[in-house]
């Protein structure tokens, strides 16, 4: 998760390693080409290797790049909201809040999400320790999750949680499988709308912070990330940054969460949909 304050932050938390060591090569490959330009013959991880990771061309990501760009919301448009004001929450309600918020919109796995709410181990810091970004760390088999947050009680922290708590989910699911990080991310914004959602049907009173503090997020994945990724895809030598999975996993999470039966949303917090399917589902993108 990022908000506004740590939106450049590098490198991206939430994994020690950016992209998984055993998934990629080391040195560029065959297929490292985007359009006719050369490549570096050694690196460490590019845009080539995060497009191979994912099974994407540039074009591919490019179409969904122009899509995005007509959905981007316009922040200055929208109603200046609480976002950043108390949501009167603690770390332990809004952690609460999300693992409730999940077992409502998925009762089929009511008591996987709720287990994890109850084992995984949540480290929250104050403002004041100078610890920012908040991350999720999967570790070995028959260990919990451990999430760690800098909680100040705002509505983007409340946010936030849900996010992370959404990568746990994912994680304790999937303690064995690799999970590409677009996919990983899908499932922590699946996460954050489906607390939108619950939010918004409890009456919540900060419903329209957390609401606010939404938006304000997709200005920075749908704006400078998606320009940053659309930099990277002109620059095959572009050295790889975990923010590049921002928006495509964004644009998916919204697409899917408006279209999508509950079970194949479940799916895709799993990790278990393929995200060639999932942009199967995004307007305007093609094969
Ligand atoms: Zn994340």
């Amino acid at each position: 998760m990022e908000s506004e304050a740590e939106a450049l932050a590098e490198p991206r938390l939430g994994q020690p390693n950016p992209v998984h060591e055993k998934t990629l090569p080391r040195r560029v490959g065959r297929n490292n080409v985007i359009g006719n330009k050369s490549i570096p013959k050694s690196y460490e991880y590019t845009i080539c290797d995060w497009l191979a990771l994912h099974r994407l061309s540039a074009e591919r990501v490019e179409d969904v790049l122009k899509e995005i760009s007509h959905h981007r919301p316009n922040v200055s448009t929208q109603p200046r909201q609480p976002a950043h004001e108390p949501s009167g929450l603690r770390a332990s309600d809004a952690w609460k809040l999300s693992a409730r918020a999940l077992a409502w919109k998925f009762p089929h796995a009511a008591e996987v999400i709720l287990d994890v709410s109850r084992t995984a181990e949540l480290l929250v810091a104050s403002p004041e320790t100078g610890v920012s970004k908040p991350f999720t760390l999967a570790r070995d088999k028959g260990t919990a999750p451990l999430v760690s947050i800098c909680f100040a009680g705002n509505c983007l922290d409340v946010l936030a949680m849900a996010h992370e708590f959404g990568h746990a989910v994912q994680y304790s699911i999937n303690a064995d499988v690799f999970v590409n990080p677009v996919q990983r991310e899908i499932a922590a914004f699946v996460s954050e709308r489906v607390l939108l959602e619950y939010v918004g049907m409890l009456g919540h009173p900060s419903a329209s912070g957390i609401r606010s503090a939404h938006i304000s997020d997709d200005a920075i994945y749908l704006g400078g990330d998606a320009q940053s990724l659309s930099l990277a895809l002109t620059n095959p030598a572009a050295p790889y940054r975990y923010r590049w999975n921002y928006p495509l996993a964004r644009y998916c999470a919204a697409r899917i969460f408006a279209i999508c039966q509950n079970d194949r949303l479940w799916n895709a917090i799993q990790g278990r949909v393929l995200l060639s399917d999932l942009l199967e589902t995004l307007p305007g993108t093609k094969n």
